[in-house]
C-alpha cells in the first residue's frame, strides 16, 4: 500500500510533468479580483474587506451592454482568483475574455444566476432575460452571498471573515430595502417611462409601474413611431416622470419628457467613481424619484 501523501506527490509531480504546474493554490498576499460593474465591485469589497484587491472592469461611463474589453483587462484576469460576473446576458464578453485569460485558477461566479429572472425567452434581443437584478436590494443581498461563497472556495482560511463581512453588509441592505418600501409608499404617482428597461425588478418589488421602454435595445436609437406610440402611452397614463441614465444620452427622454409635461429623472443603475457605494447610489436615485413622483 502506497499511503496518501505519497500519492498526492506522485500526481503533483506528473502535473509538473504534463506542463499543467498551475494547481489550485491559496492566494499570496491580497486575492485579486475582478467585477464587472461597479455595483457588483462595491459588493466585492464590502464582503473582502481588506483581504481582497477588486478591480472594476467595465469602467464609469460606459455600459456593461456595449462594452469592449481591453487587453489591460485580459492581464488582471489572467492574475485573478475570482471573476464576479452578473450573469443573464449582461456581460455578452465574459466567456471570451475567460478564455483568452486562460487561468485555471480563475473562479467565475454568476451572481444573478438562480434568481427569479424577469422577461426569459420573451425578447430575441435578451434570451436569457432582464439582467438588472442589483436595482432590488433584496436580490443585490442573494448576490452578495454568491460573492461571500465564491471567495470562500477561493480563499478558505478566511471563509468565516467573508461571512462576517457579507452579514454586516447585507444588514445595511435590508435597512436599505426598509427605507425604499416605505418612502415609496409616500410617492403620488407610480408610472414612470424608463430609458432602458434597468428598473424593471425595483418597480416590481416597490409597486412602480413601467408603462413604457424608450431604447428597448441598449445603444439602438428609438424610431419616430415608437417614439409617439410612448407619448400616447405617458399622455393615456398621465406619466409625471421620464428616467434617464448617466451613460446614455438623454436626448430621447427630454424630448418625450417635453411633449407630455413631465420630468426627466436622471438615475444611475451603476453607480460613479470615486467610492461606487452601492446603497448610496440607491439613496440618490431614490431622493431623484420622490421628486418626480413625489408630488
Ligand atoms: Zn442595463
Amino acid at each position: 500500500m502506497i499511503g496518501r501523501p505519497v500519492w498526492i506527490a506522485i500526481i503533483l509531480v506528473a502535473l509538473i510533468a504534463a506542463g499543467c504546474g498551475r494547481a489550485p493554490e491559496p492566494p499570496q498576499g491580497k486575492m485579486i479580483v475582478a467585477a464587472s460593474i461597479a455595483p457588483l465591485y462595491d459588493f466585492s469589497r464590502q464582503v473582502g474587506g481588506s483581504l481582497v484587491d477588486v478591480e472594476l472592469l467595465v469602467p464609469p461611463g460606459a455600459s456593461p451592454h456595449t462594452y469592449q474589453i481591453e487587453p489591460a483587462q485580459m492581464k488582471v484576469l489572467s492574475r485573478a482568483s475570482v471573476l464576479v460576473l452578473n450573469g443573464v446576458g449582461l456581460e455578452y464578453w465574459a466567456d471570451k475574455a475567460v478564455d483568452a485569460a486562460d487561468n485555471p485558477r480563475l473562479i467565475v461566479v454568476r451572481t444573478a444566476e438562480g434568481l427569479p429572472i424577469v422577461g426569459k425567452g420573451k425578447d430575441p434581443h435578451h434570451p436569457s432575460g432582464n439582467p438588472h437584478v442589483w436595482l432590488d436590494p433584496r436580490m443585490a443581498i442573494r448576490q452578495v452571498e454568491a460573492i461571500r461563497d465564491a471567495f470562500a472556495k477561493a480563499d478558505p482560511a478566511h471563509s468565516k471573515v467573508y461571512a462576517e463581512n457579507a452579514e454586516r453588509f447585507i444588514q445595511k441592505l435590508r435597512a436599505l430595502d426598509e427605507e425604499i418600501r416605505k418612502r415609496v409608499k409616500t410617492f403620488r404617482s407610480r408610472s414612470f417611462i424608463a430609458f432602458h428597461p434597468a428598473w424593471v425588478y425595483f418597480a416590481k418589488e416597490y409597486g412602480l409601474d413601467q408603462a413604457a421602454v424608450i431604447e428597448e435595445s441598449p445603444g439602438k436609437e428609438p424610431s419616430p413611431s415608437h417614439i409617439r406610440k410612448i407619448i400616447e402611452t405617458a399622455r393615456k397614463l398621465k406619466v409625471k416622470a421620464v428616467f434617464a441614465e448617466p451613460q446614455f444620452s438623454p436626448k430621447a427622454a427630454q424630448v418625450i419628457a417635453d411633449e407630455v409635461g413631465a420630468k426627466v429623472l436622471i438615475l444611475d443603475p451603476l453607480g460613479q467613481p470615486p467610492n461606487y457605494s452601492y446603497i448610496e447610489t440607491m439613496r440618490r436615485n431614490l431622493d431623484r424619484m420622490a421628486k418626480g413622483l413625489g408630488r
